[in-house]
């Protein structure tokens, strides 16, 4: 079972944190200083830490500097404001992810597990400052691809909210438009199609090194597929 330490100074989002990974079949080890996080890390190899950005004692940027001196165990941070994601990703502290409070401790198990089959693609290879390719911010109702808000009509937003949801699984034409369309009686398949098309552009522009996420299933549909390549 994967080890996770969480270094968070705030016990009530940790004890929720902590439930989850649990039952998610996580072992979760919970820390509320920087330093004694780190001292924890020192003595035991994890294979996730969860860190928090305000911590009493040591900022997390500066946790997780000193955590790379020794370990290059994937880092999650908690954020609790804009500013503190804009330093997250400038500051290249090699962290694999963040997420913004307030947060569900499912989004985060998801994360972990993105980030768990990111790291088995990677094989030890070299540890990259970045997030996740796309991340779908419900209550914000906005995809973020590389931490980027995509511009999305309505349509497409809905479109790959739906396919999003639902990683790996093949969705028909019909149920796509029934779920992105409020009159889908007056759409055709085409208009699917073209919706993806659109949708695909606009992730390649702001990912062109990545593959596709969007999957066409020749005969049946598309399926959403965050197997990075
Ligand atoms: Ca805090």
């Amino acid at each position: 079972m994967p080890e996770v330490l969480i270094i968070e100074d705030e016990r009530a989002i940790a004890d929720t944190l902590v439930y989850a990974l649990q039952t998610e079949g996580f072992t979760p080890h919970h820390r509320l200083t920087g330093r004694e996080g780190l001292s924890f890390l020192r003595k035991r190899d994890c294979d996730f830490l969860v860190l928090d950005i305000g911590l009493p004692d040591i900022m997390g940027f500066d946790v997780c500097r000193e955590v790379r001196e020794f370990s290059q165990v994937p880092v999650l941070f908690l954020t609790a404001r804009d500013s503190e994601v804009d330093q997250v990703l400038g500051l290249e502290l090699g962290a694999d992810d963040y997420v913004t409070k307030p947060f569900s401790p499912r989004a985060v198990v998801a994360r972990l597990r993105a980030i768990l089959r990111r790291a088995d693609g990677r094989q030890g290879g070299c540890p990259e400052a970045g997030t996740s390719l796309l991340e779908h911010d419900l209550e914000a109702m906005v995809v973020r691809c590389r931490g980027v808000a995509l511009k999305l009509t309505a349509h497409e937003y809905k479109l790959l909210a739906t396919l999003m949801g639902q990683p790996d699984r093949v969705f028909t034409r019909d149920q796509l438009l029934m779920a992105a369309w409020e009159d889908p009686g007056s759409a055709m398949d085409r208009t699917v199609d073209a919706h993806i098309k659109s949708l695909r552009s606009k992730i390649r522009a702001t990912a062109p090194d990545c593959s596709d996420p969007i999957q066409t299933r020749r005969g049946l549909g598309y399926t959403f597929s965050l197997e990075e390549a």
